[in-house]
């Protein structure tokens, strides 16, 4: 049955059944009896609507707190019709708060800001990336423009150009920051920020890296070039200074050989596809090639000397062969003739110990925490001067990286240096461990 006949039907019926007990009371007890019973009929009803209605207003009013009655005839419908209402309201409104709640927890987990304004940039809500991100504080900034908050002449004049399309790089608290606004729902707007200071500086080193590593490639390749030319313009040169000539270039051809392989050692060392593996390293053994290699640089103008005293370590020996190499080379190449270098390998409470002491030129403090750069050098001349490469320390240092070891540098301007690497306990390889 259609609710409007629910409704009729049963209504139509009580008030038949009023007028007819009033004509009964007519036919027997006369037209003033009957009148008198159909008013009262009529009044009681009345008073039974205005019961309901009251308690309809008194629930309209506290929703939450007034309960209403069972009903009765006709009301009995509304009033289930209107529990039914509202319990379907508070599942919606508690379905509501779940996805609510979830998508707050979501936005408060995104590495990405967010912030939501309305069309004239009032802050409505912002996720914790944002408030990081741009300085916000989504308790004390509410309902503040946006504008006011972020105090930025880019900022205000990617506003006003109003150009959303593109998104604007941002330097921002120290931060490089990729932000854009996304116009939604008519009357809102979305301004999303990304942190982009890690790619950021990832990109400028390998921008200074390929200008660095075409300047240090171009040097040589001009010296190897001039001499070709002057061959090939004047072919009647004498012997010398051919000879002269050709000594020179195979020095810049070796300088561009050294930067080549050290560049493609660094990649090897940086790669995930190469990852180390570690094999017992004969100290000993390896020490003394170190020992024979600096001896053959120095040339008879240092005295260098080499201690062994310690345990066999677990590593790659290639790649420790070439970090130990660089230390021991850079201490006879910044050494003057007659000094003295000292190579050690002792065992210390904090672990094994690979120790080079030169009594060479020194360094001066404000270089020590940039010596591991790429292409880093206190003193240019020197260092092309004596074969160097500039990433010599870059290496030593991502294989230390490798091996969990730290490198430590002590200097002293005209006195030397030392340099220290030490190797953490667990790298040391049992006596019966095999190689
Ligand atoms: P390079 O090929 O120029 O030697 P490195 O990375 O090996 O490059 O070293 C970086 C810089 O550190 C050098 O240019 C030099 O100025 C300084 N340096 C390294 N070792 C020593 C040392 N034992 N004594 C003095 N200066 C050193």
């Amino acid at each position: 049955m259609s609710p409007r006949l629910l409704f009729w039907v049963p209504a139509g019926l009580r008030l038949s059944l009023l007028l007819l007990g009033a004509g009964v009371i007519w036919h027997f007890f006369g037209i003033v009896a009957g009148l008198a019973a159909g008013l009262a009929g009529m009044s009681a009803a009345l008073i039974v609507q205005l019961h309901y209605l009251y308690r309809l207003a008194d629930w309209l009013d506290h929703p939450a707190s007034a309960r209403l009655p069972d009903g009765w005839g006709a009301w009995t419908d509304i009033f289930s019709r209107l529990y039914k209402l509202r319990r379907d309201d508070e599942k919606n409104q508690a379905e509501l708060a779940e996805w609510l709640a979830r998508f707050r927890q979501a936005m408060s987990l995104l590495p990405d800001g967010v912030v939501i304004m309305d069309d004239v940039l009032f802050l409505e809500w912002c996720n914790p990336a944002a408030e990081r991100h741009l300085g916000l504080h989504l308790e004390r900034d509410k309902g503040m423009r946006v504008t006011n908050l972020i105090r930025s002449p880019e900022f205000m004049d990617y506003i006003i150009l109003g150009r959303y399309g593109q998104p604007l790089t941002l330097s921002l608290r120290e931060r490089k920051l990729v932000v854009q606004i996304i116009p939604f729902e008519n009357r809102r707007q979305i301004l999303v920020t990304h942190d982009a200071t890690e790619s950021e500086r990832i990109e400028m080193m390998r921008r200074d890296f390929i200008a660095n590593a075409s300047h240090e490639l171009r040097t040589p390749l001009t010296v190897i070039n001039g001499f070709l030319e002057i061959a090939q313009s004047q072919p009647n040169l004498d012997v010398q200074t051919r000879m002269g000539h050709l000594k020179l270039m195979i020095e810049q051809g070796h300088r561009m050989q050294n930067l080549v392989e050290d560049m493609l050692t660094l990649t090897r060392l940086e790669s995930v596809e190469y990852p180390l593996r570690p094999e017992r390293v004969n100290i000993h053994a390896l020490l003394e090639q170190i020992l024979h290699e600096a001896t053959a640089l120095s040339n008879g103008r240092h005295k260098i000397s080499l201690d062994v005293d310690g345990p066999d370590i677990r590593g790659s020996t290639d790649e420790l062969r070439s970090a130990f190499g660089n230390l021991a080379s850079n201490a006879v190449r910044y050494t003057p003739e007659q000094g003295s270098i000292h190579i050690a390998w002792t065992m210390t409470p904090a672990g094994p110990r690979f120790t080079v002491r030169d009594t060479g030129i020194g360094i001066r403090p404000e270089h020590i925490s940039r010596l591991t750069e790429r292409f880093y050098r206190v003193d240019k001349s020197r260092s092309r001067e004596t074969q160097g490469t500039g990433l010599g320390l870059a290496i030593v240092k991502h294989v230390l990286l490798r091996h969990d070891a730290a490198l430590s540098i002590e200097s002293e301007p005209g006195k030397g240096s030392t340099f220290t690497v030490t190797f953490a306990n667990k790298a040391i390889c049992s006596a019966d461990e095999a190689a």
